[in-house]
């Protein structure tokens, strides 16, 4: 079994090298994570969940005003103080919670110093993070491979997206799975992970959006499965938009009507998403 498995993970890994390659060339370093120190890459793991990185930059931004990027101010800045930097970053009153859980965390285990923390071992400070509420898988991993230089690969949406459109792993893969089977094909360089995640976001952002694929652009449109070429891949389940074979007219017919008008054929999912949108627009 292990004997026939061999050649498909070195083939796996031959790939994943290669849009490594192929995305280093076309769009260069990104130079991740734009921060100075660990405390402000762990803050902007927690404070970038759910909402964009300008967002999350904008709170950093006036936590280095109040002069809170340091632990042992940061420790002593009151709630409501914290809610204030924090608010730009939406959801204010769950991420200053996960920060001071994270704080009361440090200063318990580790005695308020990140240099004890990134001592332990990767999978003890990984589970002990975990522990933490209001830190999820992807901030945890965030915060290893950004802040501890520790080899997780950080399979967030982008990531999955991706993998799930070339047909590497499955669409209901969740994140776990996804991130071991990157651990099993790639070998554990953080370096390269934290490069190659950074340049999967940029990929996600800039042509593998949630509701459209622009893969006539996208430098790994070489490595699309055959038949996806051309193709407007959509997460909605209908017949006409799930990301089947289809002819570029085929996707100019529906794309505007699924975007701008009222779906002519779609599926009760489109539907309705549809109507959501709409509802928001008028607001
Ligand atoms: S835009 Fe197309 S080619 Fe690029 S990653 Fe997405 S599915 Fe692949």
């Amino acid at each position: 079994m292990l004997v026939e498995a061999a050649p498909a993970q070195a083939e796996t890994s031959e790939t994943l090298r290669r849009y490594y390659d192929v995305l280093l060339a076309r769009l260069g370093p990104q130079g991740w994570w734009p921060a100075r120190t660990r405390l402000e890459v762990i803050l902007g793991a927690i404070l970038t969940q759910n909402t964009a990185w300008a967002n999350a930059a904008r709170a950093i931004a006036r936590l280095r005003r109040a002069g809170f990027l340091n632990v042992v101010r940061l420790c002593r800045a009151s709630r409501a103080e914290l809610e204030m930097c924090v608010r730009p970053a939406g959801f204010y009153r769950q991420k200053t919670a996960a920060i001071r859980n994270f704080l009361e965390w440090l200063e318990r285990a580790c005695g308020g110093s990140l240099h004890r923390a990134f001592s332990r071992s990767p999978e003890q400070l990984r589970e002990e993070l975990l522990a933490v509420r209001g830190l999820g898988p992807e901030t945890v991993d965030a915060i290893l491979l950004y802040a501890g230089g520790k080899p997780f690969f950080v399979a967030d949406a982008y990531t999955r997206r991706i993998l799930v459109r070339h047909g590497m792993v499955l669409p209901r893969a969740g994140y776990h799975a996804v991130q071991e089977f990157l651990h099993r094909a790639l070998a554990p360089d953080p370096a390269m992970f934290n490069e190659f995640h950074a340049l999967l976001v940029e990929v996600g952002k800039r042509y593998c959006k949630r509701r459209e694929a622009d893969c006539t652009a996208c430098p790994l449109r070489e490595f699309l499965p055959g038949g996806l070429h051309n193709t407007w891949v959509c997460r909605c389940s209908a017949p006409i938009h799930r990301g089947l074979p289809g002819s570029r007219q085929r996707r100019d017919k529906f794309r505007p009507a699924l975007l701008r008008r009222r779906p002519r054929r779609a599926c009760g999912r489109g539907l309705i998403a549809w109507m959501r949108r709409k509802k928001r627009g008028a607001r």
